[in-house]
């Protein structure tokens, strides 16, 4: 299947016209978008809201990227997911060879490369299926948010012998 860019956009209304905004909303796909423990699928929408301004330096792109993110939930190995926002600000120039600035040629943006970067630096690092997630029991590898477990764990373990040793001076 042949990748079509659809964060290409033509600029020619904005480039080289100082002081010139343009207002651009978008929706794409795209492959390749995980970490470890998370990822945007493929098929997943991603929106950029953005404004093109075209200053001194070249073209900057200021907005907003809204998508939503899959992964497994670092407690439990469950399915976790969420929304995956980020604000976006950088600067497109021509021919400039910084690295923390993204080139343009001609009259043709390609926010590909943007996009990618914002969602691979949004995806989180250790995903949770929710905030209170309660794991999964060390001992007996339960999912405590779905069971209980009846291993003896720290504090009753100890009550545990103390009531045995009361029992055992009853006899
Ligand atoms: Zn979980
Ligand atoms: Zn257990």
């Amino acid at each position: 299947v042949k990748h079509v860019n659809q964060f290409l956009i033509n600029i020619g209304s904005v480039a080289r016209h100082p002081g010139a905004r343009r207002e651009i909303k978008l929706q794409g796909q795209l492959p390749d978008l995980r970490i470890s423990f998370a990822r945007v699928e493929e098929n997943e929408p991603i929106n950029l809201e953005a404004v093109l301004e075209q200053v001194y330096e070249g073209i900057l792109v200021t907005g907003t990227l809204l998508t939503r993110w899959h992964g497994e939930c670092r407690r439990c190995l469950g399915p976790a997911e969420g929304d995956l926002s980020a604000d976006i600000r950088e600067l497109y120039a021509e021919g400039m060879n910084d690295e923390l600035v993204y080139e343009m040629a001609g009259d043709e943006l390609d926010l590909e490369q943007l996009v990618h970067d914002v969602c691979i630096l949004s995806l989180p690092l250790a995903p949770l299926c929710r905030t209170d997630c309660k794991g999964i029991c060390p001992d007996c590898g339960v999912n405590l948010n779905t069971e209980n477990c009846i291993c003896v764990k720290g504090i009753d373990a100890r009550w545990d012998k103390l009531s045995l040793l009361a029992k055992q001076d009853e006899n």
